[in-house]
């Protein structure tokens, strides 16, 4: 596999860059894509995630999880933890990245640092590019089990997006989700107007 894959290439565009953590999502994704593949074809695949990384990108580039559809599903947990599963069945697969894969490399992090700094030299940006381009192409040619911890699991389905009446806020002016709201002063506010300091 490389980076012409057809696949692959759909998910560098709508992420925007080739990097480690796009291979790991599409690996992920075609992961999960394979699985599901015979499973009641029109029920909606539905992805948990638990991280908000590049991983993410890819999932929603290939296996169309998306935010706005409500079929991707947000956990800030920081972890590499993808749960997918077809809407009304509790049968899922948690993919998990093995700890390992991409081991702490110190070089590649101070060079990362300084080139975000501004002050890599052109070598040094060259370097770095190289690197990170072989920690993408390491990802995509690894042993699905050297890269993944997979697991069937049961899960008790969460329910589907309620939709909330529009509520206008009496300080900005804006609309917002009624549970969303909060009263100052008997007043009915956005959450952001709720938090602002300048009262
Ligand atoms: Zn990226
Ligand atoms: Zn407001």
């Amino acid at each position: 596999m490389d980076f012409d894959n057809a696949n692959f290439k759909t998910a560098a565009q709508f992420h925007g860059h080739v990097c480690p953590g796009l291979s790991i999502g599409y690996r992920v994704a075609e992961l999960a894509a394979n699985h599901f593949k015979d499973r009641s074809k029109d029920e909606e695949l539905v992805a948990i995630v638990e991280n908000k990384s590049c991983a993410v990108d890819a999932i929603q580039a290939i296996n169309g999880c998306t935010c706005g559809k409500g079929n991707l599903i947000f956990k800030d947990y920081g972890k590499h933890v993808y749960t997918y599963f077809k809407r009304g069945d509790k049968k899922a697969l948690r993919i998990s990245l093995k700890p390992d894969v991409l081991p702490q490399d110190e070089k590649h992090t101070s060079l990362f640092a300084k080139l975000r700094a501004g002050t890599a030299s052109p070598e040094e940006t060259k370097e770095f590019q190289a690197s990170h381009e072989a920690k993408s192409q390491k990802v995509l040619e690894m042993p699905e089990e050297e890269l993944f911890l997979i697991k069937e699991v049961e899960i008790e389905p969460p329910e589907k997006a309620i939709i909330y009446p529009t509520i206008i806020c009496s300080k900005c002016g804006e609309g917002f989700m009624e549970p969303l709201g909060r009263v100052r002063k008997g007043k009915i506010i956005c959450l952001p107007c709720f938090e602002a300091k300048n009262e």
